[in-house]
């Protein structure tokens, strides 16, 4: 099976799967970063917390010590003479002091002070106390390599300040009494190690999350497009065995029954249209075949035997007639595939209606007075935007049917006028009438009333249906009312030309 990438952007269904694995994703990165930040800063905070409070305690320890004391290393302490008053008594005795020595024994950090990695072998704390001009009185726990002259010669200030070093230390250096540097630190290789292992479980987490979200949108997705799948494979199916059967809307989910309603209105239209193609064709089939078959029968009559000269001419009448039905036929077939053609090639200009009527009542006039019929007009001056040739095409048609399918003697009106903003035509004769059932398929394309008259006078069943191709691509609208013997109106209503 060839792989073509194009169809996955096409496809909705992997549209939707890259969506919901796309939310996911991120939804999953987003969360888990949040989390992440949160355990990485309350661990930080921590270690900063302990080391603060460390360094607060050595600031309070150095604090049970006169300042100069603690400026000069202690070493006053050792040689502080008793203190003699000037009338010969000595005062009691001071309280024993500590020496260097205990105080400095004294000087670490205790456990209490709950700095993380205090208890533990690695990563202890450290810490380091000098006098102002650097002079040390107490180093612990040092890490190896870390360097005092670098650290010292760093700035100092009288609130804890927080650094954190190269080799992961983290730092809090402060003033302390009689300007002695304090400094507390903690190497963060545990905390490092701690949060690199909580990441990899969220990693892996996620991952187990998003393999598993991917699959269930791959369900989600596929679920959601098999109605789609199944409705058009059954759509397929009709089109292909029967257009006559239609999609169930009742095994249809509710979002795809308006999908579902268009397909089956679309396979209602298809389905008429190719009975009507069928149908026309047949017809049309049928129109021709029968002239054919005149000029056949005749041709071969004539030739059967030698005929006489009149014979041959009578021959060459019937053949003849026989072949202007076919072009009457062909005109009004080519006629209906211009009017079924796209409109692009139906060019509309401004049009007097009135004259296109007039001109067409004079030609028709010598027809008329030939069937003793007289035509009336009352015409007014009506302007639209239409197609000329159509137009005289559709109102020759109308009065010449008016004048076949009236009587000796009979009569036919035209008016033109203009009613709410159209152009009304109407022709009116008093002929032989459609009788009711007839009337609603008279402008279906072969129909034909009377067959044998219509088929005397030349007709090919196709005038009307041309009619209203013509006044339907001019957006207008015709109609017919009629009595059987007294006679039939038709009205045509355009739209009229607005400048
Ligand atoms: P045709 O070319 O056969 O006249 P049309 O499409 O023009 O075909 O007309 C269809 C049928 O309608 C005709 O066969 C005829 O019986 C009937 N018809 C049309 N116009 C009139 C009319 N003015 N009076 C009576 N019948 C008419």
């Amino acid at each position: 099976m060839v792989w073509d990438i194009s169809s996955v952007f096409k496809s909705l269904r992997w549209k939707l799967q890259f969506f919901y694995s796309a939310l996911l994703a991120t939804v999953i990165t987003f969360s888990g970063s949040v989390f992440y930040y949160q355990v990485w800063r309350s661990t930080f905070a921590e270690v900063d917390r302990g080391l603060e409070a460390a360094a607060l305690y050595l600031d309070v320890m150095l604090r049970s010590f006169p300042p100069p004391a603690i400026q000069q290393g202690f070493d006053m302490l050792s040689i502080s003479p008793p203190i003699v008053k000037p009338d010969g008594s000595s005062p009691p005795p001071p309280r024993p002091r500590r020496s260097k020595e205990q105080f400095l024994e004294e000087l670490r950090l205790p456990k209490e002070l709950n700095i993380p990695g205090m208890n533990g072998l690695r990563d202890q704390p450290y810490f380091i106390v000098t006098t102002s001009n650097d002079k040390l009185l107490k180093k612990d726990f040092l890490p190896p390599g870390y360097s005092e002259e670098d650290s010292l010669g760093r700035s100092f200030y009288p609130r804890p300040s927080l650094i954190t070093l190269k080799n992961n230390l983290r730092e809090v250096r402060m003033i302390g009494p009689g300007g002695a540097k304090i400094i507390v630190g903690k190497p963060l290789n545990q905390e490092f190690i701690r949060l690199r292992n909580i990441a990899f479980q969220f990693v892996g987490i996620g991952f187990v999350f998003l393999v598993f979200g991917v699959g269930a949108s791959f369900a989600i997705a596929s679920r959601m497009v098999r109605p789609i799948t199944q409705m058009s494979a059954t759509a397929e199916l009709l089109s292909e065995k029967d257009l006559s059967k239609r999609l169930d809307p009742n095994q249809i989910d509710s979002e795809l029954a308006g999908l579902a309603d268009v397909l089956n209105r679309l396979f209602s239209r298809l389905d008429a249209s190719f009975s009507r193609q069928r149908q026309f064709t047949a017809d049309a089939s049928h129109e021709l075949r029968t002239p054919l078959t005149v000029i056949r029968s005749v041709s071969e009559l004539s030739l059967s035997q030698p005929r006489s000269s009149q014979e041959y001419q009578e021959a060459i009448e019937v053949s003849l007639k026989a072949s202007e039905r076919m072009t009457n036929l062909v005109d009004g077939l080519l006629a209906l595939a211009r009017l079924d053609s796209s409109s692009a090639d139906f060019h509309l200009q401004q049009i007097n209606l009135n004259d296109l009527v007039s001109e067409s009542i004079s030609l028709l006039g010598p027809m008329a007075s030939e069937k003793q019929i007289s035509l009336v007009s009352e015409l007014h001056a009506v302007q639209i935007l239409g197609n000329a040739e159509s137009l005289l095409r559709m109102i020759d048609n109308l009065i010449t049917n008016a004048i076949i399918y009236n009587k000796p003697g009979g009569e036919v009106v035209i008016t033109l006028d203009c009613e709410n903003n159209k152009a009304s035509l109407k022709i009116k004769d008093n002929g032989v009438g459609i009788t009711e059932e007839h009337l609603p398929f008279v402008f279906e394309r072969f129909y034909r009333v009377d067959k044998a008259r219509s088929r005397i006078s030349g007709g090919s069943g196709l005038g009307l249906a041309i009619c209203k191709g013509v006044v339907e691509k001019h957006n207008g609208a015709i109609t017919v009312q009629s009595v059987v013997d007294v006679g039939t109106t038709f009205q045509i209503q355009l739209p009229v030309w607005k400048d």
